[in-house]
């Protein structure tokens, strides 16, 4: 809508009113641009599982987000409690994935974008053969094109990674694909990238867990520096923010907090996860690039 009407105004000749003492109507449109393009959630390490009434409860959350009048979801993995320690079994890795089906279910009329947690991953499967083994099963059950993906929506670039390599890294494929993927995106669009690992942050000095080929992502991002504008993480259930060379880092905390349980001697309130509660994140984009992240504790 902005588009058409800016064209209009160009095509008439009326874009130099605005530097000749912006009439009223130039005004309107000036503050339509101040209005975000769109309004995303940002959900990360839901970790659902039947027990302890944690279905209705992350189902609360959805309910809660959805009054923010957001456009879509990021999901930024470890969607189900966990696949990926060695003594869990078939049946396990189904059930969770069938309550993940009835959460997204509450949301089916919004595009969810998500990317692979460590922990939706099944490896202790009979055979590397067997259906449900690995990062092709998980990709299925998320319904994502594949393990690392990209797409455009209202004039952003949207970049979901795979860090679950060695180490947490991109394998060699996924960087060449990467370094390709930032090369075709037209000079000056904005770039959003989602991983479930921070790329860079400051609670990996407590915890570890950030990509340990970061100085890669500098580099690369330097070289994009109009392009790229943040990167968006869970895995450490902390929230935090990381400046570098222009580039915003967030840590969006966990939906699930102490993965839905009340915490330990170490949380700071019920539910947290050292001193970070439990929440989702609501970001406005605008079509210059600036945004706004915002945390929202829930006390589902
Ligand atoms: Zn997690």
């Amino acid at each position: 809508m902005n588009i058409n009407r800016r064209d209009w105004i160009k095509k008439s000749g009326l874009i130099t009113g605005a530097s000749l003492g912006a009439p009223a109507f130039l005004r309107s449109i000036s503050q339509q641009e101040n209005k975000p393009v769109m309004r995303i959630a940002h959900i990360t390490d839901v970790h659902i599982r039947p027990e302890s009434g944690i279905p209705d409860r992350a189902i609360k959350c959805l309910e809660e987000i959805k009054e923010f009048d957001i456009d879509f979801f990021l999901n930024g993995g470890d969607s189900i409690q966990d696949a990926s320690y060695d003594d869990v079994k078939r049946l396990r890795v189904m059930e969770q994935w069938e309550i993940w089906d009835q959460f997204r279910e509450h949301i089916k009329d919004y595009d969810v974008y998500s990317c692979l947690g460590n922990h939706d991953m099944w490896w202790a499967a009979p055979s590397k053969n067997d259906d449900m083994y690995g990062k092709e099963y998980a990709v299925d059950r998320l319904n994502i094109p594949s393990r690392y993906y990209s797409f455009d929506r209202g004039g952003w670039h949207f970049i979901i990674l795979d860090g679950n390599n060695k180490g947490v890294s991109l394998d060699k494929e996924q960087w060449t694909w990467l370094e390709k993927d930032l090369d075709s995106v037209r000079e000056s669009t904005p770039v959003l990238i989602m991983s479930h690992y921070p790329i860079l942050g400051v609670t990996g000095h407590f915890v570890g867990g950030q990509y340990t080929d970061f100085e890669k992502f500098k580099s690369l991002f330097y070289k994009h520096r109009n392009k790229v504008k943040l990167c968006l993480s869970g895995h450490q259930h902390m929230l935090d923010t990381a400046w570098y060379n222009g580039v915003s880092y967030f840590c969006n905390g966990a939906l699930s907090g102490f993965w839905w349980g009340d915490g330990n001697e170490n949380s700071a309130g019920k539910g947290y996860y050292l001193e970070t509660p439990p929440g989702f994140t609501i970001i406005e984009l605008y079509k210059d690039g600036r945004f706004n992240n915002q945390y929202h504790p829930h006390t589902n």
